[in-house]
């Protein structure tokens, strides 16, 4: 054996073990689409030997039917003498089962510069596509969700930039997602509005925990807009801290909670306040003139004879009086005043920060007003009323409100004794 031919053997056995060891199938094939030669891989997923693959076609290892894109690509490598690179999807007879390859197939040419055959290395990719198919499925799956959720879902980093909005803030930014993510709060919302979000933002950096917050917001028509935000940390290594942000909107939940408040606080035929939001206000304004030392005055109204108005006109009647009679206290009060219907026809007044003489002057202008007072309905004749009042103030020596209350309740029950129509003080 001459040396050269020893070290071309030599050669060719170390190019075989490489071939052999990489993971990556290599392989020849004659212009008749016969191998010349497969590495180990190629062995392998045909479960052949050498002497079973080389000098045979595809047909027997792939199920060619399944398998049209490998015939296509051979054909353009060695009609075309073409580079191809391209991706297979390819039914093994071996395995019984479909497999993805990326392939790169390149022409072989003899000494004459004629395609004489061809070589291809390709490499499995069914498991990388498997999992990026369920990577694209997630990701379908949670852009729907969270672009139908009935909530604003957003990623901000650290230094305000969002990494991603569902299409609910879009919306209440005006804009497309893909125009605000990437940029600061600050360039798409006012100087306020984003300062007023990231201060709970800060919170969340701060603390690296959880926030809950109620947050409001004015809408373009100037209508204020309630959301529960709930801002959750949200760290990656070597990356900014980031927060993931849901906020629902309660808007009509909060208008829900407040209407329901003012029902249960007024009173539904005169619309004043009702005696329990009465009782509850007094009791917060008697502490602060306790505390404060300073004077507070009540003011008990009760309609005289109301029963005999009922009893000729009619109960219908009766309550236009009580709307009647409401609507004229109402007219003279002034802010910090509390105005209540404290029973059938009965009503009161809280007079914050008012001296004793004050409290009189108005109750008798009260008097004076009421008695004034025509009403007229679907009835026969004008209905006209007088109404009793009895006065009280603040004490030192009070030691509840109801103290208060009752002196005026007294004095209330000495204007009826004296012929009604009266104010008197206690
Ligand atoms: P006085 O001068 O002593 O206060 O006599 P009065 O008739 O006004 O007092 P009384 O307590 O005897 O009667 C109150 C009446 O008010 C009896 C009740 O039927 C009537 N009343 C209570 N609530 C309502 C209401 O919501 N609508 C109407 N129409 N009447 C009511
Ligand atoms: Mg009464
Ligand atoms: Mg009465």
């Amino acid at each position: 054996m001459s040396k050269e031919k020893n070290t071309a053997t030599a050669f060719d056995s170390i190019k075989g073990q490489v071939l052999n060891s990489i993971d990556s199938f290599i392989y020849t094939k004659d212009l008749s689409g016969k191998y010349t030669y497969a590495n180990q891989a190629v062995l392998d997923l045909f479960e052949k030997s050498l002497t079973e693959v080389v000098g045979f076609d595809d047909s027997h290892f792939f199920d060619l039917a399944l398998s049209k894109q490998l015939q296509i690509n051979d054909r353009l490598v060695m009609d075309q003498a073409l580079r191809v690179e391209s991706e297979e999807s390819n039914f093994i007879k071996a395995k019984n089962e479909m497999h993805i390859f990326k392939v790169v197939k390149k022409p072989l040419y003899n000494c004459d510069g004629i395609v004489d055959g061809m070589c291809g290395i390709s490499t499995d990719i069914t498991a990388e596509k498997k999992l990026q198919e369920q990577v694209n499925e997630q990701s379908y799956l949670l852009d729907t969700m969270l672009n139908n959720i009935d909530a604003h879902i957003y990623v901000k980093d650290s230094e305000r930039t969002f990494l991603y909005i569902n299409s609910r803030v879009a919306e209440l930014f005006g804009d497309k997602a893909e125009n605000i993510i990437g940029k600061k709060d600050t360039e798409v919302l006012p100087e306020e509005v984003a300062e007023h979000f990231y201060q709970s933002d800060k919170q969340v950096f701060e603390t690296n925990k959880k926030q809950v917050i109620e947050e409001t917001t004015e809408n373009d028509e100037g209508g204020t807009c309630h959301y529960i935000s709930t801002k959750v940390p949200f760290n990656r290594p070597d990356k900014l801290p980031a927060l993931i942000g849901f906020s629902t909107d309660v808007t009509e939940l909060f208008k829900l909670k407040e209407e329901f408040k003012k029902l249960a606080n007024t009173d539904p035929l005169t619309n004043l306040y009702n005696r329990r939001f009465f009782t509850e206000q007094s009791g917060k304004e008697y502490q602060r003139a306790k505390r404060y030392s300073l004077s507070m005055t009540l003011i008990s109204i009760d309609i005289d004879h109301f029963k005999s108005i009922n009893d000729q006109y009619g109960h219908p009647a009766g309550d236009q009086v009580l709307i009647e009679v409401a609507k004229q206290l109402q007219e003279n009060l002034r802010q910090t005043d509390i105005l209540a219907r404290i029973g059938g026809e009965e009503f009161s007044i809280l007079l914050p920060e008012t001296s004793p003489q004050s409290a009189m002057a108005f109750a008798e202008r009260i008097r004076e007003e009421q008695s004034k007072l025509t009403i007229i309905g679907d009835w026969q004749g004008e209905i006209t009323l007088s109404v009793s009042i009895g006065v009280s103030s603040f004490l030192a020596t009070d030691e509840a409100f109801d103290d208060l209350f009752s002196r005026a309740d007294k004095a209330l029950y000495q204007a009826k004794n004296s012929g009604r129509n009266k104010v008197f003080y206690l």
